[in-house]
């Protein structure tokens, strides 16, 4: 039922984009209409951050998550700093926690974001700036007055109760989720009441009939208005803020969007290790992972324990699996670090122990075997508070392995002089599954496909950060389920595009550097890129990232006036581009030439259609394979060589590796174990035998035996 309202929403969607059916309040389009894209600025409030400093974090790790989705580059700016911006360089300006916004920027400021609006500027702001006066909370009247001018509001009023949900009524901005009904899970809201005057269209309204959210026009510009704070998990499970942000900027046009690499998903597989300190199970945890890793084509990351944990009283052994471990450097693998305990951060209460367990694994992990960027976060979620330390002791990023309900959340943290990084996990782990829940592995594997589907029902390049450990992929029913998830996940997949934390980062750095202008014709969009501003060392990251044209079907591209074969049905593959200036014609209509819909990420140096052969010019950016996906054709030529096609349904896969790796061998423990109780086996039989045949002298010997099989 959902799926199939899902797909009446597309539907209506694509109408309403193609001019068929009326959209809620559309203007007539001149063209050619030339559009520059603008950066969004997200408002960040330091003195929210030390009132509610988790609430705080996860607004603006949500609000980066979606902006991600909408390829819509962004700034932080610190709400301190509001009257001194420039708010002409901004396409949005986004308030994720406006409720705490301070009392000081008010008057000045909204008479400023009043004039900016009508010429054309747009706001998103979730939540109704407050201010306490005893034990009372009071709506600022400047916030009301403004709001009122914006949207006919009149005043604001507050519920408490239990059992609320949120059903959607019909804009651009909620079109996904008509006739839903989406629980919140809060106990009580702000709601809004309109003036008979208004002209705003309602959003979003509760089963007691409160309205929690506005859209309106205003002049030129647009302005969204939530009575919830962006942390709110009702954000987590709908599409409606990123469908704000794309009406917010473009309007009534198609919107366009840069994403970090093509396809709907990037999957991210992460791999704690924390058997680091057994050598056999964690190298042969490492070894079986790092040869299906080449076969299936993805790549993931590793982060050991430097220290003792798990009840092992030895160390990790960096000798015996150096050579392990440098072919896993060979194939892409990012290691990280695990700590040098795995403690319980609430038993870590001095800041010095924290910084030890950074540093030293970090210095650990350096000195035995390679520079690393990450920490991968034991237990539980790392307490915000000590983020400094995270870049104090060398790293760049971490990844926090708390997930319900805040699901999407991948970003940048400011501090106040730094800033990091932080990927939440996506998903459950193994851990969770198996050894809290102690879910069934049919269980397991259906919450795990739930989960999934919702991210790739998002699609916009949606980060998924799954993660699992060493000890899972050495037992067998855990394993079994983790190549479920594999093939479900990604191996089946046409469009997920798999990636290590650090090269999410690096595209990221390429990506909030590059200038987009488009020019719009009814049948047809044109791009141009600039690309003067992407550092140096990024550069190669553009490669595979995607254009997005959302809600319109791609027939046929032109790179710089010659036919280009990458693009599937919404979105364009991006070659490796130099510092310059760039422009992509898109056609709409139906797609008739052979042209590949999907790339892992590589570096691609040339695209071209030949009769109908493809031929590409690809090498290595980060592991050592690429998979690439084609329709409508039958011959891919790489660097000169055809590649051979794996055909399934109506596209062909192609896998091609720049430089094998040989794995090296490792003690199969499972294997041995099966082996060695075989042979027990054997001898208990072999026993009875020689106990029945000769009748003496086998107590003494079954004694040995059994023992030996404890
Ligand atoms: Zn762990």
């Amino acid at each position: 039922m959902l799926l199939h309202r899902r797909f009446l929403n597309a539907l209506l969607l694509l109408l309403m984009l193609s001019g068929l059916a009326p959209a809620e309040s559309s203007s007539a389009l001149t063209y050619p209409i030339e559009f520059t894209v603008k950066p969004a600025a997200i408002v960040y409030s330091l003195r929210y951050a030390k009132i509610n400093i988790i609430e705080s974090h996860y607004a603006l790790l949500a609000v980066q998550y979606s902006l991600l989705l909408a390829g819509i580059p962004y700034k932080i700016i610190d709400e301190r700093d509001l009257l001194h911006t420039d708010l002409s360089k901004y396409s949005c300006l986004i308030f994720p926690c406006a409720r705490y916004l301070s009392k000081n920027i008010s008057i000045l400021f909204l008479d400023m974001l009043d004039d900016w609006l009508k010429s054309g500027g747009s706001f998103i702001c979730f939540g109704i700036p407050a201010y306490r006066r005893g034990n009372l909370s009071l709506y600022m009247d400047d916030w009301i007055r403004f709001y009122g001018r914006i949207f006919g509001l009149q005043r604001v009023s507050f519920r408490f109760g239990k059992d609320f949900s949120v059903s959607a009524e019909r804009h651009r901005i909620t079109l996904d989720h008509l006739g839903d009904r989406i629980p919140l899970e809060d106990i009580s809201y702000d709601y809004i009441i309109l003036s008979s005057s208004s002209n705003a269209s309602v959003l979003l309204r509760t089963n007691m009939g409160d309205i929690l959210a506005l859209a309106s026009r205003y002049g030129s510009g647009r302005a969204v208005l939530f009575t919830l704070p962006a942390s709110d998990s009702f954000f987590q499970r709908t599409s409606i803020m990123l469908r704000s942000i794309q009406w917010c900027i473009y309007g009534d046009l198609i919107p366009v969007g840069l994403n970090l690499a093509c396809g709907r998903v990037i999957w991210m597989l992460n791999i704690d290790a924390d058997w680091s300190a057994d050598r056999d199970a964690t190298g042969d945890a490492l070894a079986w992972l790092l040869r299906r890793s080449e076969k299936d084509c993805f790549t993931f990351s590793w982060a050991v324990i430097t220290g003792n944990y798990s009840g092992l009283k030895k160390k990790i052994d960096w000798l015996s699996l150096k050579d392990l471990f440098n072919t896993s450097l060979e194939a892409g693998v990012e290691f990280a670090s695990h700590t040098v305990h795995h403690p319980v951060w609430r038993y870590v209460t001095s800041k010095e122990r924290v910084m030890f367990e950074l540093a030293q694994s970090y210095r650990d992990i350096a000195g035995n075997l390679t520079i690393i960027s990450g920490l991968q976060v034991p237990d539980g979620m790392f307490p915000i508070v000590y983020y400094p330390l995270i870049k104090k002791a060398g790293y760049e990023y971490a990844i926090q392995p708390f997930a319900y309900p805040f699901l999407r959340m991948v970003g940048i943290q400011p501090l106040h002089n730094d800033s990091i990084f932080i990927f939440w996990r996506s998903t459950k782990s193994d851990y969770y599954y198996f050894d809290l829940m102690k879910y069934s592995p049919k269980e397991a594997f259906r919450i795990e496909k739930e989960n999934f589907d919702n991210f790739y029902a998002l699609g916009h390049s949606a980060p998924y950060l799954l993660l699992w450990h060493d000890y899972s992929l050495i037992n067998k029913t855990r394993r079994a389920v983790f190549l479920k998830v594999l093939k479900y996940e990604y191996a089946n997949r046409v469009d997920v595009s798999s990636m290590t934390a650090t090269e999410f980062i690096r595209r990221f750095e390429a990506w909030e550097n590059v200038k987009i202008k488009i020019t719009y014709m009814p049948d047809l969009i044109t791009v141009q890129m600039d690309t003067h501003d992407v550092p140096e060392v990024c550069l190669q990251y553009l490669s595979c990232m995607c254009l997005r044209i959302d809600g319109k079907t791609i027939s046929n591209v032109k790179f710089m006036n010659r036919s280009y074969p990458l693009f599937s049905d919404d979105y364009v593959i991006l070659p490796e581009l130099e510092h310059g200036r760039y422009e992509f014609k898109i056609k709409f209509g139906k797609p008739s030439i052979p042209h590949v819909i999907h790339m892992t990420t590589c570096r691609i140096l040339s695209a071209e259609l030949k009769d109908s052969d493809i031929l590409l010019n690809l090498s290595r950016l980060w592991d050592n394979n690429a998979r690439i996906c084609l329709v409508d054709g039958s011959s891919l030529i790489v660097n000169g060589s055809k590649i051979k096609l794996e055909r399934r349904g109506k596209v062909s896969f192609g896998y091609l590796t720049f430089k094998a790796v040989e794995v090296p061998k490792v003690k199969m423990i499972e294997a041995y174990e099966y082996f060695r109780g075989f042979l027990i086996g054997l001898i208990l039989a072999f026993l009875l035998a020689v106990l029945v045949s000769i009748k003496i002298g086998s107590g003494k010997r079954q004694d040995e035996s059994q023992g030996e099989n404890a």
